[in-house]
């Protein structure tokens, strides 16, 4: 049997699922995983996502803070795009429908970290 289709995506995490949403956009998608549709490390995720929010926080400290830690594994080019775009990625996802931690005002929970250069870091509990 063979199928023709405008877009091939292996991986049902949320990479590939963030990417088949948007390619869905322009043409057809297939996804092919392996076990379920659900079993990836995105299902498992549960401490946050890190995004830069508000003063004092700033993307320049969390790119400091992801070097550091990286030890000169990062790819920096990389960190500043993953960073630069946190918040909108982070928006996109709750457009998508994504569940977050909510208080009884159904307003996001926010968590405050400190990293190394970071004063204020927040994540999102998932
Ligand atoms: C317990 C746990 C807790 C975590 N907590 C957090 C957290 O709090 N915050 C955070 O930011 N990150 C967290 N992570 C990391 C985060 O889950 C991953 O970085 C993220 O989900 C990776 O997404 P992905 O789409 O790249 O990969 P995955 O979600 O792993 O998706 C990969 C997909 O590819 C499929 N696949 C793999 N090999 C093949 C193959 N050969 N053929 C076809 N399909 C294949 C898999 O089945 C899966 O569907 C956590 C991870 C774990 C395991």
């Amino acid at each position: 049997m063979s199928n023709k289709v405008d877009f091939l995506v292996i991986g049902s995490g949320i990479a590939g699922l963030s990417f088949a949403l948007k390619a869905a956009q322009k043409g057809t998608v297939h996804i092919i995983t392996k076990a379920t549709e659900d079993e990836s490390n995105t299902k498992y995720a549960q401490g946050g996502i890190a995004g830069v929010t508000y003063a004092p926080d700033s993307f320049e400290k969390h790119i400091q803070d992801t070097l550091s830690c990286g030890d000169g594994l990062c790819n920096e080019k990389i960190v500043r795009i993953v960073i630069n775009e946190s918040r909108q990625r982070i928006d996109e996802l709750i457009a998508w429908g994504a569940s977050f931690d909510k208080d009884q005002k159904e307003i996001l929970i926010w968590q405050k970290k400190v990293g190394i250069v970071s004063i204020v870091y927040c994540i999102i509990k998932i």
